[in-house]
């Protein structure tokens, strides 16, 4: 059994990164990979943790050294997967990533042998259009706009290993480590 670069994505409001951790929680042979951001940290948010948050200089001299996986720029901040981050843990440990499309096709190009593309998708747009803006604090064009991009990232969930309908963090969670346990025992 060879242990997997789960690569999770889906569009905002879909709560991924609780099915992330209740994943981390269920199953100590996976371990989530930090990403480095350059963009600055929102409220309550962690370096190290949520995010290694570095310069654009930074970041700029680890790509030409070649340190990232793979990279991306999203509104103007680069985001990038740790190489060796990923490819020490992979030796022990299957590794999450929680990163957007273009990122996890990178990932699956890069590591085809290794990478399980799973996108978790919301039970309807209803659903995701209230956990988004349940507030309402957005204008109608704002949301407008952040539909388009969620209805974009869905589209584009052909491309995946497998899709998971999130009803429940719970249960997707599950459904998620069983897909894992079968990702592992195929790679003998
Ligand atoms: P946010 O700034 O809201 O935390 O993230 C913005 C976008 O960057 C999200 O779509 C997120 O999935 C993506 N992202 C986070 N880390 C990485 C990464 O390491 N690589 C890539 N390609 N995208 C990332």
């Amino acid at each position: 059994m060879k242990n997997v670069l789960v690569v999770i994505s889906g569009p905002s409001g879909v709560g991924k990164g609780t099915i992330v951790n209740y994943l981390l929680e269920r199953d100590a042979a996976l371990i989530k990979s930090v990403s480095c951001t350059t963009r600055a940290p929102r409220e309550g948010e962690q370096d190290g943790k949520d995010y290694f948050f570095i310069s654009r200089e930074e970041f700029l001299s680890r790509i030409r050294e070649n340190d990232f996986l793979e990279y991306d720029e999203h509104f103007g901040n680069f985001y990038g997967t740790p190489r060796s981050f990923v490819e020490r843990r992979l030796k022990e440990k299957s590794v999450v990533l929680e990163i957007d499309v273009v990122g996890a096709l990178n990932a699956k190009r890069l590591m085809p042998e290794r990478a399980v593309l799973i996108m978790v998708a919301p039970p309807s747009m209803e659903v995701l259009e209230e956990r988004l803006f349940g507030r309402g604090s957005e204008s109608e064009e704002e949301r407008a706009d952040r539909m388009r991009r969620v209805k974009y990232e869905l589209e584009q969930a052909h491309l995946y290993d497998y899709v998971v309908v999130n009803e429940s963090s719970d249960s997707s969670a599950d459904k998620i480590l069983q897909i894992i346990r079968k990702e592992k025992e195929k790679r003998i």
